[in-house]
């Protein structure tokens, strides 16, 4: 991806995460490029009651409390959410994959909405949002974690932030998860590297590579080897 700076813009009610992740490592320097903006919004800056009220219980009754629609809809407002791709990261949204990255890639601008308490009222998901994503099926007491995975499964696409090479090898890629690494010394704990990677031979280290991702996946993944298999079927009686 090439162009103007993408920009993230995070709603949250806990900032501190947020913060320290933008300015941390290969983001921090990504900001500092200029490929990244990002703007984080502390979500009880727009509560309207002196206490800066933003949850409340849910209606019909059950535990736990609801993050409230007015704060949340004049923080959305604030940042022109109406004009930019929308997303809230939620344990009741579709899961999050390469596919669904890449459709964020295309963004220039992507907001997203960290949730916590029992959720967000389901008037903000009808009026605003565009995606409902899940990082996993498991549940985080806060969508900080869940919306900074987004972050950074996006903008490490962009262009600049790292070698496409990287990109090219990863899991994933082409349905298969990648092949396992070895770095100096030789030998560890009597563990040895296996020799192929040690021969230098650059068509015997792909193949090798290859037979170890194809064998990984079927271990670790059997339906990314399934749907794989199915795949390379396909083509080999095309
Ligand atoms: N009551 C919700 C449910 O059962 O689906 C769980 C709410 S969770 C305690 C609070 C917030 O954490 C959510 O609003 C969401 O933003 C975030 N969150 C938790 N688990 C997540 C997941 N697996 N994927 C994405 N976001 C998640």
């Amino acid at each position: 991806m090439s162009g103007s700076a993408m920009r993230f813009t995070l709603l949250t009610l806990f900032p501190e995460p947020i913060e320290s992740y933008f300015a941390s490592s290969i983001m921090a320097r990504a900001v500092e490029k200029g490929l990244v903006e990002y703007r984080c919004v502390n979500i009880r800056d727009f509560a309207l009651d002196t206490h800066r009220t933003c949850d409340d219980a849910p209606y019909g009754g059950g535990a736990g409390m609801v993050l409230k629609a007015e704060p949340l809809a004049a923080a959305l407002d604030s940042v022109g959410a109406g004009e930019i791709h929308t997303v809230y990261p939620t344990p009741a949204g579709r899961p999050l994959t390469t596919e669904v990255i890449d459709r964020f890639c295309a963004q220039q601008e992507l907001v997203l909405i960290c949730g916590r308490y029992e959720g967000i009222d389901q008037r903000i998901i009808d009026l605003y949002v565009d995606d409902e994503v899940s990082i996993g099926d498991y549940v985080l007491s806060s969508g900080e974690l869940a919306g900074l995975v987004i972050v950074d499964a996006v903008y490490r696409h962009l262009d600049g932030v790292i070698a496409s090479e990287s990109l090219e090898e990863e899991s994933f890629q082409d349905g298969l998860l990648e092949y396992p690494h070895y770095t100096r010394p030789e030998v560890f704990r009597s563990r040895t590297v296996p020799e192929v990677l040690l021969s230098g031979h650059h068509e015997r280290i792909r193949n090798w590579r290859m037979q170890q991702r194809i064998e990984k996946t079927r271990r670790m993944r059997p339906d990314l080897y399934e749907a794989w298999l199915k795949r390379t079927e396909g083509k080999d009686k095309e």
